[in-house]
Order: structure tokens, then sequence, then C-alpha cells
């Protein structure tokens, strides 16, 4: 029985540290791909509408949206995502600013 317990915890233990280096391996990836966003960015929104830091054309970048508030850093606030974005960012709701 002790030796069944050791299976199971050593079992266990394996897959903590799996999990724990998947989730470490992602997050990294999601800090590269998002510098400017942050942790209150719905990110279930910000991929359905597309965004991302790089715009690919710059002249429909976040600093030319109307729901762009510039900030520090090259970073600034998005009224549509509650959260920051890149200023060299975009997404499908893009608007020009008024
Ligand atoms: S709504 Fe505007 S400011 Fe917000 S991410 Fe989209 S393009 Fe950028």
């Amino acid at each position: 029985m002790a030796m069944l317990i050791s299976r199971r915890g050593l079992l266990r233990a394996s897959l903590q540290v799996t999990l724990a280096g998947t989730m470490a391996t992602a997050g990294i990836a999601a800090a590269a791909d998002q510098a400017c966003a942050d942790s209150k960015m719905d990110t279930g929104l910000a991929s359905s509408l597309h965004y991302t830091e790089s715009a690919p054309d710059p002249t429909k970048s976040c600093s030319g949206c109307g729901f762009f508030t510039a900030g520090s850093g090259g970073c600034g606030a998005c009224q549509i995502f509650n959260s920051t974005v890149n200023s060299k960012g975009h997404c499908d709701s893009w608007a020009m600013k008024g």
C-alpha cells in the first residue's frame, strides 16, 4: 500500500512539473507577444478581435485609434479591452481618432 501511494505521489509530482513547465513556456510566449497588455486584458476578446502588438498597416495602429489614450513606454489604455495595449498595436475594432 505504501508503495502505491508513493507511485501516485510520484505521478502527481511529475504531472505538476510538466504542467508548470508548459504554463511557464506559454507565459513567456504571451509576454513576448503582448509586451503592453496587462492582466486586465480579456484575452478571449483580444483573440476574437485579432489584437496584435504590431499593426500590419502602420497607418491603422492603436495610436491613431479613437479608443486609445497614450500612456508611457509606448503603451496606452484601450477602452475596448479596458487594459493597456501597444501604441503600435491593432485590432479589428480600430476606428480613426476623431
Ligand atoms: S480598439 Fe483601438 S486602441 Fe484598442 S486595441 Fe483595437 S485598435 Fe488598439
